[in-house]
């Protein structure tokens, strides 16, 4: 039986529950209920009114309804009388079929029905700014290169320290903290868990990453870019494939195995899925990279620290950061592509579905290049590029028929559908580049 919540408030003070849910956009939207509540919510869920969900709802529709995953339920380390839970959403007694967490729980569903269990970590980076989010917030952090600076990371310890406190009581498993490579970014990681579990631990961590750094008087962000010229907030995703009971790891095999997979230690399985990601990559960048900004930092000048650390270019290699997918080590490898707005439970969810999709067609991930992508990329020839912007990237998830129904055809249809209005709300404003370029043509 699930987790009784009414229980749990008595037992741990709880005032309100934050029935929460991520909207298309990777957005978090919440109700707060007071504990007294719960009961009844558990069971029918908090309702929201379709249009305003960003769930690609009219006014039309009736409720929707967003049920609570007891199993999700997190006291806030900072706000005790507060418990935060992920929910499922639900419209006249069906689940949402394009709503994240809901796409998500289907792909699981697949690896199980395929005897796989997916388990993923992300790489949290994120800037600390003043509150108006118009500069880093602090003004000593000036180095050229600031890559693990110690005064800078000591700095804002009150900060990192809170937050990396709160994740050892969460039992999270953190292991490390450091300044990135950009002035005012810093990066978090804890251990990596089933890729539900670290869907639900990346939204909460973006929410807790925000709060504390607002009770310091700060402003935490996870934009792809948000300075011009800096390197930018990568999410980083290290991706393993288990038997079903997770005590296997089906992706593993000695190194210096046959062909270029098996020479980095990916078995006949490994091969499949990280071909699966190698084929469907341009199109999933538009879920990876889901915003006008993420084009940003992907194929990006070089910043000021002497290199970007994204991709421009669809290539893997062994353990080497330069390229978009690197293979640390045996039984696992790190897909550099996804960024800080990426929406915690689509980028598992596109990770899944591009790598069954390897798997049941027997993708090859093609030559793997050992060279430096940052000073030789140039002679790498018939490795695609990257899109070069959101419009770009939708263009090509639309043209990808398989990924797009592997991720769900309602999924795909309401999601190309909000995120073309967002293209086109961009690229109907008027920007001061047209100004300084263009007035006295
Ligand atoms: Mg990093």
């Amino acid at each position: 039986m699930s987790k009784d919540l009414a229980a749990y408030a008595k037992k741990n003070g709880i005032k309100y529950f934050m029935i929460s849910y991520t909207d298309l956009f990777g957005g978090q939207r919440a109700k707060l209920v007071p504990a007294q509540a719960i009961a009844g919510m558990q069971k029918d869920g908090a309702g929201f009114a379709g249009f305003a969900t960003w769930l690609d709802l009219t006014p039309a529709h009736p409720d929707m309804l967003a049920v609570p995953d007891p199993d999700s339920v997190i006291q806030l380390p900072w706000k005790k009388d507060v418990a935060w839970l992920a929910s499922n959403c639900v419209m006249d007694d069906q689940l949402v079929a394009q709503a994240p967490r809901n796409v998500l729980n289907r792909l699981i569903g697949e690896a199980a029905d395929a005897g796989l269990r997916v388990k993923t970590g992300i790489e949290g980076e994120f800037f600390l700014l003043s509150p108006d989010g118009s500069q880093i917030s602090d003004q000593y952090d000036t180095a050229e290169k600031p890559c693990y600076d110690q005064q800078a990371v000591m700095r804002r310890y009150d900060v990192i320290a809170e937050i990396c406190d709160h994740m050892l009581d969460l039992g999270w498993g953190p292991y490390q903290n450091d300044h990135e490579d950009a002035n005012g970014q810093f990066e978090m990681n804890w251990e990596f868990d089933d890729a539900l579990a670290t869907a639900d631990k990346h939204s909460f961590f973006k929410f807790m990453v925000k709060s504390i750094a607002e009770k310091h008087g700060l402003r935490a962000t996870f934009m792809p870019k948000p300075i011009e010229g800096l390197t930018g907030n990568g999410c980083h995703a290290h991706i393993s494939v288990w038997d079903k009971s997770g005590k296997t790891n089906v992706f593993a095999t000695k190194k210096g195995g046959d062909g270029p997979t098996g020479e980095v230690g990916l078995s006949e399985q490994g091969k499949h899925f990280l071909g699966g990601i190698m084929k469907h990559a341009s199109a999933l960048a538009a879920i990876t990279n889901p915003t006008v900004n993420s084009y940003k930092r992907i194929n990006a000048p070089r910043t000021t620290s002497g290199a970007t650390w994204a991709p421009n270019s669809v290539t893997w290699t062994g353990n080497n950061r330069t390229h978009m997918v690197r293979v640390p080590g045996p039984g696992r490898f790190e897909l550099r592509l996804p960024d800080g707005a990426a929406n915690p439970y689509l980028l598992q969810a596109v990770i899944i579905a591009a790598g069954l999709d390897g798997i049941r067609s027997k993708a090859d991930p093609g030559k793997r290049y050992d060279i430096d992508m940052y000073a030789d990329g140039h002679k790498v020839k018939g490795a695609p590029k990257l899109p070069l912007n959101l419009l770009d990237a939708l263009r090509e998830y639309d043209k990808d028929k398989a990924l797009k129904s592997a991720m769900g055809n309602d999924f795909s249809d309401a999601y190309l559908k909000l995120k073309h209005q967002e293209w086109n709300s961009f690229v109907s404003h008027f920007s001061k580049w047209e100004h300084d370029n263009t007035l006295d043509i």
